[in-house]
């Protein structure tokens, strides 16, 4: 399918690897031109080369925490005039209910509510000039379902989706669509972190844990980066603009509900 949006710009947040990666390269299979970011310089500049040799889109890379001020300003000005907005950051630690102090709400609040939200508050003005934009959040199942070992997870994307909610309808009539993707389990460093915590607790091998986990899937697997990235890329093509303001679960299964 071709998706339409060959040529346009897109910021896509911390992307060297895991999910962010898996949105980068799939938009630039439609020909996306894209500004990357990581705090690792080397396995950034390594994915953006990566990048450029098997589709041969214009990438510029920008090595910064993007949970900081100024990692967001340089990723904005990197990405001045950009048509599509993918936001993403590392995951809070897990932990139980009484373990997390203020602090550690600030940090999470930080990371996965407050910094989407600077980057669309960078990005929507020119969105909105232009009549088009689209703003892609990577969140969590965590939305729909809370995972209690991931509380500050459950509490700071909660707060992202409701800001979305109200923002998303704001925009909207002038081509400009926010949408969340929910990612369940995917095969990651993330989800290989979360497991060796199981492992560790429960004193069994990363293996066993990623089996158990698996087993408690409707799908029996991990979901993978690139089938991700290919809904990211959908939901920023032109089929996409009637979807507004959506949740949209990529989880095999797992979160047991209705709708
Ligand atoms: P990952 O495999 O650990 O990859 C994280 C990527 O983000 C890397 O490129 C990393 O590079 C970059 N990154 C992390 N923190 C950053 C920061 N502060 N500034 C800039 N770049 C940063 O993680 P993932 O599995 O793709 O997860 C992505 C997001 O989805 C996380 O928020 C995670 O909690 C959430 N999620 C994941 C799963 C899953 O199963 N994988 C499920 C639900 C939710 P550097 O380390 O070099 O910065």
């Amino acid at each position: 399918m071709d998706l339409g949006i060959a040529g346009k710009k897109a910021i896509v947040c911390a992307s060297s690897k895991g999910l962010g990666r898996g949105c980068a390269e799939a938009l630039a299979a439609a020909g996306v031109d894209l500004v990357m970011c990581a705090r690792g310089a080397q396995a950034l500049a390594e994915a953006a080369d990566a990048i450029r040799e098997a589709y041969g889109v214009h990438v510029t890379t920008v090595a910064c925490d993007i949970t900081t001020e100024s990692g967001q300003s340089e990723v904005l000005a990197a990405g001045k005039g950009a048509d599509i907005l993918v936001t993403n950051a590392g995951g809070p630690p897990p932990g139980k209910w009484s373990d997390w102090d203020r602090e550690d709400f600030i940090k999470a609040l930080d990371a996965n509510m407050l910094t989407p939200i600077a980057l669309m508050k960078g990005c929507l003005p020119g969105m909105i000039d232009k009549g088009w934009g689209r703003v892609v959040n990577i969140t969590s199942q965590s939305v729909k379902a809370p995972i209690p070992v991931l509380g500050l997870s459950n509490a700071a994307r909660t707060g992202l989706t409701g800001y979305v909610a109200g923002t998303a309808r704001q925009v909207a009539e002038y081509g400009v669509n926010i949408n969340n993707m929910l990612p369940g389990i995917h095969a990651t460093n993330r989800a290989e972190a979360l497991d060796g915590g199981v492992a560790k607790a429960q004193n069994i091998t990363l293996e066993e844990a990623r089996k158990r986990r698996e087993a408690t899937i409707p799908a029996r697997r991990y979901g993978t980066p690139e089938e991700f990235g290919a809904m990211c890329a959908y939901l920023c093509s032109q089929h996409a603009g009637f979807i507004v303001a959506q949740n949209i679960l990529l989880d095999g299964g797992a979160t047991n509900a209705t709708i």
